[in-house]
């Protein structure tokens, strides 16, 4: 049986305070909503976690007062609707608390702006020393629970249903807009809240620019067409990309085509729980590097995927981490040639131990059309 999502938060919440333990910090205050969220439930727009050794505070505005409550209901986590600005009332906060005299409140530099972070330790006052806990919930976050593999499965099967049917509209005087526009309508039918990131269709010679955002330029014969597409769906992310003709290649671009896919295939074959996370990078690119065009390959190889649509771990050159079981990542490479185009296959691959699931399933066969 799937344990309750309540039971993860608990779980969730429990793992850091271990840490928070270990660091000899008295709290721990989380101010990046993708990490409210998978500790506490909260979607508000406007919220901070205080975590403590015995108890978490979730301090939000009046406008979150209903919703922050049921979400928090059964947590375990007290929800505070303060007066004050929510920053005053978090530094107010971390110096009222019980404990020792002097506190230490930990945070996180990466999701807090210079000007924020003054004005929270200008409410705490001299009773609150500051250390920075660089990415602790982004940590937690690389190895998803059971339940949280379900949803990026069902996200990746989305989306890849979503450009299944936008290739089937892929033709000469298409518009990228029309098809990007397309994309993101299909994602919605299909019940996303929303695409992942801005959805890329990028044809002819603005194929070779990596995160091209799609324009009224018309598809024309005789260029590819890279889509990259992801969908959220309950929360979490997915991410694909395939590349199709327009027209019949050459030889030579169908060559350049099997070199990137057989590097895919490579860098996916390359993931394995107890391999480095730099691994699947280095066999892309020795593939890739075999038939020349390892030059052209100008981005790193993938990426983690969940709540957010880029996190941890990052799949790039020279990267020491390991593979655990239950990480999801990108596969993407891809070559970009100026004046010429591009092509980029990536999917979305769920680790295990023993084995590697490929979550994102329209075909990756060189598609003419
Ligand atoms: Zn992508
Ligand atoms: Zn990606």
């Amino acid at each position: 049986m799937m344990q309750s999502i309540q039971n993860e938060y608990r779980q969730r919440l429990g793992r850091l305070r271990r840490r928070l333990g270990e660091s000899g910090a008295s709290a721990l205050v989380v101010t990046h909503s993708p990490n409210i969220f998978y500790l506490s439930g909260f979607l508000g727009s406007a919220g901070i976690l205080a975590v403590e050794a015995d108890r978490t505070t979730l301090l939000t505005d009046g406008r979150y007062m209903t919703q922050s409550r049921e979400q928090a209901r059964g947590t375990g986590i007290r929800v505070q609707i303060p007066q004050a600005p929510i920053l005053r009332a978090a530094g107010e906060f971390l110096a009222a608390g019980k404990g020792r005299s002097r506190r230490v409140a930990a945070f996180d530099p990466d999701h807090l702006t210079v000007a924020a972070k003054g004005e929270l330790a200008r409410a705490a006052g001299r009773a609150v020393s500051w250390v920075a806990a660089h990415g602790w919930v982004e940590e937690l976050r690389i190895i998803k629970s059971p339940a949280e593999l379900a949803k990026i499965r069902a996200a990746a099967r989305l989306i890849s249903e979503v450009c299944g049917q936008v290739i089937q509209m892929i033709r000469p005087g298409v518009t990228e807009i029309d098809l990007a526009a397309e994309a993101d309508y299909r994602m919605r039918k299909l019940g996303a809240e929303g695409p992942s990131f801005e959805t890329i269709v990028a044809s002819g010679w603005r194929a070779a620019l990596p995160h091209a955002r799609p324009t009224t330029k018309r598809l024309r014969r005789n260029e590819f067409v890279v889509l990259d597409l992801g969908a959220i769906l309950a929360g979490y992310c997915s991410d694909m990309t395939r590349t199709v003709y327009v027209g019949s290649a050459s030889k030579r671009l169908k060559g350049w085509y099997r070199a990137v896919l057989e590097a895919q295939q490579a860098a996916r074959d390359a993931v394995a729980v107890g391999a480095t996370t730099g691994r699947p990078d280095a066999a892309a690119r020795a593939v890739l590097d075999g038939y020349g065009l390892g030059g052209y390959f100008i981005h790193s190889t993938g990426h983690g995927l969940g709540l957010e649509v880029h996190e941890a771990p990052r799949l790039a050159k020279g990267q020491k981490g390991q593979f655990e079981p239950r990480m999801v990542v990108t596969i993407e490479p891809g070559i970009y040639v100026e004046g010429v185009g591009g092509i980029r296959i990536e999917d979305d691959v769920a680790v295990y131990e023993g084995k590697t699931e490929t979550l994102t399933t329209t075909p990756r066969e060189f598609l003419e059309i």
